[in-house]
């Protein structure tokens, strides 16, 4: 049978794709199986001013829908998200390679879940201001103004979700956007295009742009941009805010992270266990927030690691549409050589202790997934925190765990680092474990769980991982700007130039 194929990508702008001002081609990569999913257009300068004088046109009309109007389309387009689940769910198994058990049930799901929750909150009185009484005569009130045209560049780890949890937001504040998804993982954004507009979002509100980083830098830069909203590295978030300060723009920044997971002295193994491989294993370690340095007490560890060696069986790569499959490859051939190469690292320059897994695909893989970019579930044992795998980030299926005598050297241990995007603790009193997690230096924590981030939650990073937050009431204030007004009712101004 012969691959899927999806139809060519254009620049979506004006209600419509645009066929015209392409500056090239790439090709979308299927990375279960190393064959071409579709080709995109990369979009040319022009192209890009366009999308943006489109968003600039739509922006008056639209920002005086009053927030009600806009909460009644912007719920159709969850509606449309909720019925489309499974098609939207092949389109990213097929672009990300993530197992359809995956993407059907996490990646439209917690998308729309956001696009609800923000569709109902300003039309709730998210977007309410306040008014006060500064003098018997005088009166302030505030504002949460839009702030205009934003853009929003995401990584190709969720992609319809990040472009959800940007775009919701956005346009329910009364914003409009123009968006570049990541040119690994692009299929989603017109299928998302196309909902929004099939919703009833007026034309010129949600617009699409492709291509690499250049594309990206050209939204950054344009003076037309009031916000940058951006997923991605550190590295790259850093040139990103750069760019946009010096346009003195708004931005949120979501960036990686090398999170500490930290397993308390009377947890149950089982349950540590459990955790510490959702919190690698999911999206096969391609989720920013994977708690990838394991610290587990020195008296528990050779039992942690045979609960793990038993229970590693459970992953299981194969058919991605097989519901039995919960493992996939990772999403690009760049990505695997570079996870491979940390792995390689690990072992023969780090030295560290290889538990399970390694530089080579899983056992028994089909013939026809043999080219595609799978890695073997890793861990890692003895590490050190001076270890290449444990102080940078690998964005793969890879656990270091580090064994701690007491459990202030594990604190001090796991907020030694740069990032600090997430973290948590495994245990069973509870006082001890808000205790730890109230000194760990994260902006999203768990205790006793880990991942999940629902809509209510505002999620965002500290230190290096990132400026301001996503989701939950806070998010919205992240694409707001503030009106104050003062009204003087004394019937007289003030002056200092009177007549003496
Ligand atoms: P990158 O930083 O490589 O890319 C992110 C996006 O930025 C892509 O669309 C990319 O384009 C674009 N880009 C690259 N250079 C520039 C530039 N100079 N100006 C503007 N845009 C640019 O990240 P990845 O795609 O590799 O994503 C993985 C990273 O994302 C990990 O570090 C992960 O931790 C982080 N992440 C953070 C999350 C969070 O919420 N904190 C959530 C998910 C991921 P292109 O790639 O198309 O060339």
């Amino acid at each position: 049978m012969a691959p899927h194929r999806e139809e060519d990508r254009h620049a979506f702008y004006a209600g419509k794709s645009q066929p015209s001002g392409s500056a090239g081609t790439f090709e979308t990569i299927d990375p279960s199986t190393g064959q071409s999913a579709g080709t995109i257009h990369i979009s040319s300068a022009g192209s890009i001013d366009k999308a943006i004088q489109s968003a600039q046109s739509a922006f008056p009309s639209w920002s005086a829908t009053p927030p009600i109007e806009r909460t009644r389309i912007l719920q159709r387009a969850v509606a449309l998200l909720r019925e489309k689940n499974d098609e939207l769910a092949k389109i990213e198994t097929l672009d990300t390679g993530k197992p359809f058990s995956e993407t059907s049930t996490v990646d439209i799901v917690t998308g729309a879940d956001v696009l609800e929750y923000f569709a109902n909150l300003v039309s709730s009185g998210g977007l309410n201001g306040e008014s006060f009484r500064l003098r018997p005569t005088a009166w302030v009130y505030t504002s949460k103004e839009p702030l205009g045209v934003c853009a929003a560049i995401g990584a190709w780890n969720y992609p319809i979700q990040i472009a959800l949890w940007k775009s919701a937001p956005c346009l329910a504040a009364g914003n409009c956007m123009v968006y570049k998804p990541s040119e690994f993982t692009p299929l989603h954004a017109q299928y998302l295009a196309s909902i929004y507009k099939e919703a009833g979002v007026p034309d010129g509100v949600f617009n699409v742009v492709y291509g690499a980083g250049d594309v990206g830098a050209r939204l950054t830069s344009h003076p037309a941009i009031a916000k940058v909203s951006f997923t991605g590295q550190v590295s790259t978030g850093k040139k990103v805010a750069g760019s946009a300060a010096g346009g003195m723009k708004y931005v949120t920044m979501e960036l990686g992270g090398k999170s500490p997971l930290v397993v308390l002295p009377d947890a149950d193994v089982d349950q540590a266990v459990d955790g510490a491989m959702l919190a690698n294993f999911f999206s096969t370690g391609q989720v920013c927030t994977n708690g990838t340095r394991v610290f587990v007490p020195r008296s528990m560890k050779a039992e942690f690691e045979r609960i793990l060696l038993g229970k590693i069986q459970y992953v299981r790569a194969g058919d991605l549409h097989d519901p039995a499959t919960n493992f996939g490859p990772l999403s690009s051939k760049a990505h695997y050589e570079k996870v491979l190469s940390y792995i390689r690292h690990g072992a023969d320059v780090d030295k560290a202790k290889m538990l399970c897994g390694g530089p080579r695909q899983p056992a028994n893989l089909p013939q026809s997934l043999k080219q595609g970019y799978w890695v073997e579930p890793t861990v890692f044992t003895d590490c050190t925190d001076d270890m290449k795998i444990v102080k940078e980030e690998i964005f793969g299926p890879v656990m270091s765990i580090l064994p701690y005598d007491t459990v202030e050297e594990a604190v001090k241990r796991a907020n030694t680092t740069e990032l600090g995007l997430a973290a948590g603790v495994f245990g069973k009193d509870v006082n001890e474990c808000h205790r730890v997690v109230g000194q760990l230096e994260a902006g999203i924590t768990w205790v006793n769980t880990w991942g999940e981030s629902p809509a209510e939650m505002a999620v965002g990073g500290w230190k290096q991982s990132g400026l301001g937050v996503e989701n939950g009431r806070r998010g919205l204030e992240a694409w707001v700007r503030n009106k104050s007004t003062l009204v003087e009712m004394g019937g007289s101004v003030p002056t200092v130039f009177s007549k003496l």
